[in-house]
């Protein structure tokens, strides 16, 4: 097995029958010894509590869990009794964003925390060093960035601010990474930064979801998807080609580990971690 830090995200389940689905998808995973498994936070009431819920059963099962937990539309006391919880449970690890509002939503103004640094400086303020702090970064720009320079100052604040390592919104273009680091080794900030890894399930989510995520589905990409039609055996297949080759440039120049957007299936990833050489079966 490798030494680079392998980690896969999942979304918490909303029925039962969900929850038992995902433990059979965590322990496919576990072949790969990921660092930890993260599970995503909504803005709403319910959904966060379905990830405290899932972080538990992660827990529970041995491996290491590590809560998203974001600050829009939230006040310090609300994130302080969040942090709180997962002290208790001696939750160590914390991917800590700044998020964004829902569709239809009326849960008023920003929030106390206004930014993901903002958030950070907060859990490093109450909790001292209890958390390794996750932060996000994107390769190819926050949607809302108003220039290339000024959203990688901002990425500087949230590492100043204490976080330990940053993982990638996800991407299909290498350089952009690559170019990323260069960035950020200028800025002098050395954390890793993990490249966030999407395997490709379906055309039309991936360009819906793109569109709108800060991530780039190239047109020389969208167009061979495209071409597949509802032949959704070869597209996943030739999206486990192209992902495989993008892993492999990655780590070959030095990319620290790979963090798997794995929308709560554990084929693909599992798939393109065996043609890295990552599993050995
Ligand atoms: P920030 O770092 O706060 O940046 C947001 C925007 O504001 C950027 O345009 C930035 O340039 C700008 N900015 C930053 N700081 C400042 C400042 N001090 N002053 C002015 N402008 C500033 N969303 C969820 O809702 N739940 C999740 O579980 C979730 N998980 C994610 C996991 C990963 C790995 C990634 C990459 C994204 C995830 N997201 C999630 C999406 C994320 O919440 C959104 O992309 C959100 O819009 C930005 O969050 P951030 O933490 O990057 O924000």
């Amino acid at each position: 097995m490798t030494s680079k830090i392998i980690s896969c995200e999942f979304f918490p389940p909303r029925t039962e029958q969900g929850v038992q689905k995902l433990g059979k998808i965590r322990e496919q995973l576990q072949i790969l010894q990921p660092a930890y498994f993260s599970v995503t936070f909504g803005a709403g009431g319910s959904t966060q509590e379905k990830t405290f819920e899932t972080v538990l059963d992660i827990q529970q099962s041995g491996a290491e869990a590590a809560p998203h937990l974001s600050c829009i539309g939230s006040t310090k006391e609300n994130v302080l009794k969040l942090l709180q919880d997962y002290q208790a449970h001696d939750i160590r690890r914390i991917v800590a964003l700044r998020g964004d509002k829902p569709s239809g939503w009326s849960g008023g103004e920003v929030g106390e925390l206004r930014y993901a640094n903002e958030l950070v400086e907060f859990i490093r303020a109450k909790t001292g060093s209890h958390f390794h702090i996750e932060v996000a970064v994107y390769p190819e720009f926050h949607p809302q960035a108003h220039s290339a320079k000024e959203d990688l100052d901002y990425f500087k604040q949230k590492v100043e601010a204490g976080a330990n390592s940053a993982i990638t919104q996800y991407f299909y273009n290498a350089d952009a990474y690559f170019r990323l680091i260069d960035s950020c080794a200028e800025r002098g900030i050395d954390i890793p930064i993990v490249p966030g890894i999407m395997p490709i399930a379906n055309f039309e989510q991936l360009v819906r979801f793109s569109d709108t995520c800060g991530a780039e589905v190239p047109r020389w990409l969208r167009w061979r998807l495209k071409d597949f039609g509802d032949d959704k055996e070869s597209l996943q297949a030739f999206g486990v080609d192209v992902l495989t080759n993008l892993c492999e440039r990655l780590l070959a120049g030095g990319a620290p580990g790979l963090h798997f957007y794995t929308l709560n299936q554990s084929r693909l990833t599992l798939e393109i971690t065996k043609g890295l050489g990552l599993v050995k079966t």
